[in-house]
């Protein structure tokens, strides 16, 4: 889960790590008021998930109220990169001397954490990894190891912070890798970190992403998720216990078991065609599940068709059937269903399905055959 600026700041801020005195403003008066509040010279920017605000037009500084209302009222609504800005942070604008970048983060293959630090920060750090990689300081960090003091000061240094900047800077790196490792994070990102005019050091952007496997520790996370711009058809899937990952393709896969919906779908392209979301309703799916899988599927508007690929084992393929049923009573289905059911009581499934009698609902008895007719299907634009 990825955290706005103002949520990631306030993270930061558990960890002692400095930043700005700052408020969250929905509205042109409310970011006023904030302005009073945190005191002139401010800087208004913009909260969405996406970097580059400030090229975008997304960050700005007012330095009375009138500016305040002015930079306001252009940055709610502002579309960056697709996202819509609907909330903003007023903070106390600093003084920069200098702009540097720092981060830890996961690097998998090395099976270690990777901290990054330069001096060259402000501007995109995939630009300076391209144009000038040794002015990027890159450590391996051991978990079993941490960050201590020391090494911290020598990571600094090879990043060639000002020389003023460097025992801040350090102490800040160790805080930051604790807000990492402790706060259960996959990334923590300050670009930039700043030193000031008058020397000190403090973040001036934060990126933090959350570790989701980690959430069950973390119960001050739910008023996180509830601000976070998911996809929404991420979202109503999760508040239904089911595992979903929207894709751009026309057909809708339903499948029980991780492997059997990548199987899936393998099949689809395999045919010809491309799968608009995987959706696994899991070893104990049952009718309620499968009602609400059908739903997520159909709040999609790229899908065409919908492909169920069912194997029964523990699940039993009657269950799934009156799911079927159950989600056709709930909801008007904006595509045809391909089903193929097999595995256990998948006779009891398909004699439910068709007592059901409903044209929309096509039976295959092969995943091949299914996957097929369910391509066909979206290439017709759903006519089934
Ligand atoms: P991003 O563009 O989404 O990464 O947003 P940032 O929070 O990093 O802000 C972009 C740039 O705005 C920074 O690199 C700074 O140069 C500038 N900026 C942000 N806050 C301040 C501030 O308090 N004072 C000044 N002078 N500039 C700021
Ligand atoms: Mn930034």
């Amino acid at each position: 889960m990825d955290l706005f600026e103002y949520q990631g700041k306030q993270y930061f801020a558990r960890f002692a790590i400095p930043i700005s005195k700052g408020e969250v403003a929905d509205t042109v008066e409310e970011a006023v008021a904030a302005a009073e509040r945190v005191g002139y010279p401010v800087v208004v920017k913009a909260q969405v998930l996406v970097g580059g605000r400030g090229k975008a037009g997304g960050v700005k500084l007012a330095s009375n109220p009138e500016e305040t209302a002015e930079h306001a009222g252009n940055i709610l609504g502002l579309d960056i990169k697709g996202h819509i800005t609907r909330r903003l942070w007023i903070e106390h604008a600093t003084d920069i001397a200098r702009e540097y970048y720092a981060s830890f983060t996961l690097d998998r293959a090395a099976k270690m954490h990777l901290s990054m630090v330069s001096a060259r920060g402000g501007i995109d750090i995939e630009q300076v990894a391209d144009e000038e990689p040794e002015a990027i300081a890159r450590t391996h960090l051991n978990p079993l190891d941490g960050l201590g003091i020391e090494q911290a000061r020598d990571i600094v240094a090879r990043a060639n912070l000002d020389e003023q900047a460097r025992e801040q800077a350090a102490e800040l790196l160790v805080n930051l890798y604790r807000c990492y490792v402790e706060g259960d994070a996959d990334l923590v990102e300050i670009n930039p970190l700043v030193l000031t005019t008058d020397g000190r050091v403090h973040a001036l952007d934060a990126k933090v992403t959350l570790d989701d496997d980690a959430a069950f520790r973390h119960p001050e996370w739910a008023e996180f998720s509830n601000t976070s711009d998911v996809d929404e058809r991420e979202r109503l899937a999760k508040d239904k216990g089911l595992q979903y990952i929207g894709l751009d393709g026309t057909v809708g896969i339903i499948a029980n078991g991780a492997g059997l919906a990548m199987s899936t779908l393998d099949v689809v392209n395999q045919v010809g065609g491309a799968a608009a979301n995987f959706l696994d309703i899991g070893g104990g799916a049952n009718a309620d599940l499968m009602a609400s899988a059908l739903e997520v599927i159909n709040t999609d508007r790229n899908v065409r068709s919908i492909l169920v690929n069912i194997f029964g084992g523990i699940v039993r393929c009657d269950e799934v059937a009156r799911g079927i049923v159950t989600a056709l009573g709930r909801v008007e289905l904006a595509s045809p269903i391909v089903l193929r059911l097999d595995g256990t009581n998948a006779a009891e499934g398909r004699r439910i399905i068709e007592e059901l009698g409903s044209d929309q609902i096509i039976g295959e008895p092969t995943m091949l055959g299914a996957a097929r007719r369910a391509v066909e299907i979206a290439a017709r634009g759903g006519q089934a």
